[in-house]
């Protein structure tokens, strides 16, 4: 039997009437990077407007009372519910990733007193490391450096001879940035709870392509982007998942006004806040919530295990294609050849790449170059077509030879 062409699949792709509903950008000829900042909807740009004509600017203060307040819980609830395999009550909007992490670690070591290191790998993404960096300095904590393999991620046999009873916090990517290796949650999740240990998930890379269940796995604390697989926009917030059962034990470091039990009393002495609440520190990003909220509505009605369908056939072609006219011209696949242990992206090295990126992007065929010689492609289910990998991956092959 011979393989699906790029058109077949794109002929048979069950969603891909959705990516009509995305802003097509000028000369934009393969859009390999939807999983580092996704595109806009179109219908964000209505919703804006609206928004500021009517919202903003007709209701004015009023808005905090009528609606705005309850967007962190809101909008945290209903990724709970679309992507993250979580019941409502223990996710929030808000912050950037960094400062969330921040947050949910020390929470977490506080939960922990007896206990002096932090388990986290070396080819974790840059601001998870620098963050527990920072906290060991702060804290007086031990780090714990897990290695992995260049084309794999963290396992729980690495896992196993890291983690202890000293260990207070395992600190790891769902999936990882570069290589895209999908961790084993459940079996982590396990691992670490059997040695008494937290776990926080990072789940950027995965929110949005790869289905979870952070409910069922009992996975401690989660943070993620929204501007990545979820098409938030530059800059929008990130939200945070801790498990019902470590709700009201949660004490985070930045005690604000809107994170405190009773914010309108202005009252003398922080007290934290009901539930999940307790995670926020100061004034919500609002307007930076409004394209989530639109994006949702999109993969509530794709639904994610259809998303995570497309999304595994996207990678499965692009390694089809990179072996064959890839690797002929000296580039190796970094990622793994699993489906099961990958998530939405691929990495292949080549000592051409940062080069051939520069050139790529000149041409409006726009991948990732990542350190130190890896070309990563990503695939955003909703907005990528299997034509669009093809066209890429051809490109690629011509900037690289
Ligand atoms: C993109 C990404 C981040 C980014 O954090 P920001 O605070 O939004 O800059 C953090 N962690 C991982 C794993 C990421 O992929």
């Amino acid at each position: 039997m011979t393989r699906p062409t790029a058109d077949d699949l794109d002929a048979a792709d069950a969603l891909a009437e959705f990516r009509a509903q995305f802003v097509d950008g000028d000369g934009v000829l393969a859009y390999l990077d939807g999983n580092s900042l996704g595109r806009p909807l179109k219908v964000t740009a209505d919703h804006m407007r609206e928004f500021i004509e009517h919202e903003w600017g007709g209701r004015l203060i009023r808005g905090w009372d009528e609606r705005w307040l309850d967007l962190p819980t809101g909008l945290g609830d209903r990724l709970g519910a679309a992507v993250l395999g979580a019941a409502p009550g223990q996710t929030v909007v808000a912050d950037s990733t960094s400062v969330l992490i921040y947050k949910l670690a020390r929470a977490a070591l506080a939960m922990r007193p007896n206990r002096s290191e932090i388990v986290i790998d070396r080819d974790n993404f840059p601001t998870d490391r620098y963050l527990v960096e920072g906290i060991a300095a702060e804290t007086g904590t031990t780090i714990r450096w897990i290695d992995t393999d260049h084309d794999g991620g963290v396992t729980v046999d690495l896992l196993d001879e890291a983690v202890s009873d000293r260990t207070a916090l395992v600190l790891v990517s769902h999936v990882a940035y570069r290589s895209g290796y999908l961790l084993d949650a459940p079996g982590v999740t396990q691992l670490i709870h059997d040695r008494g240990a937290l776990l926080l998930l990072d789940v950027s890379h995965s929110v949005g392509s790869v289905p979870m269940q952070l409910d069922a796995w009992g996975v401690d604390f989660a943070a993620g982007c929204s501007y990545k697989y979820l098409n938030g926009g530059p800059g929008a917030p990130a939200f945070a998942y801790v498990r019902q059962g470590l709700v009201d034990d949660v004490a985070q470091p930045i005690w604000g006004w809107l994170g405190a039990a009773d914010p309108f009393e202005m009252g003398q002495g922080y007290v934290p806040g009901p539930g999940v609440r307790r995670l926020l520190s100061g004034t919500p990003p609002i307007l930076g919530m409004l394209p989530i909220a639109d994006m949702l509505d999109l993969i509530e009605r794709a639904g994610i295990d259809a998303i995570r369908t497309k999304s595994v056939a996207l990678t499965e072609l692009a390694i089809t294609l990179s072996e064959s006219v890839l690797r002929p011209l000296g580039a190796t696949l970094a990622s793994p050849r699993d489906p099961d242990r990958r998530g939405g992206h691929i990495t292949v090295d080549h000592p051409n790449s940062r080069q051939a990126v520069t050139r790529l992007w000149r041409q409006g065929v726009i991948p990732d170059f990542r350190t130190p010689d890896g070309v990563r492609l990503g695939f955003s289910p909703l907005t990528t077509s299997f034509d669009e990998v093809e066209r890429g991956i051809e490109a690629l092959a011509l900037a690289l030879g």
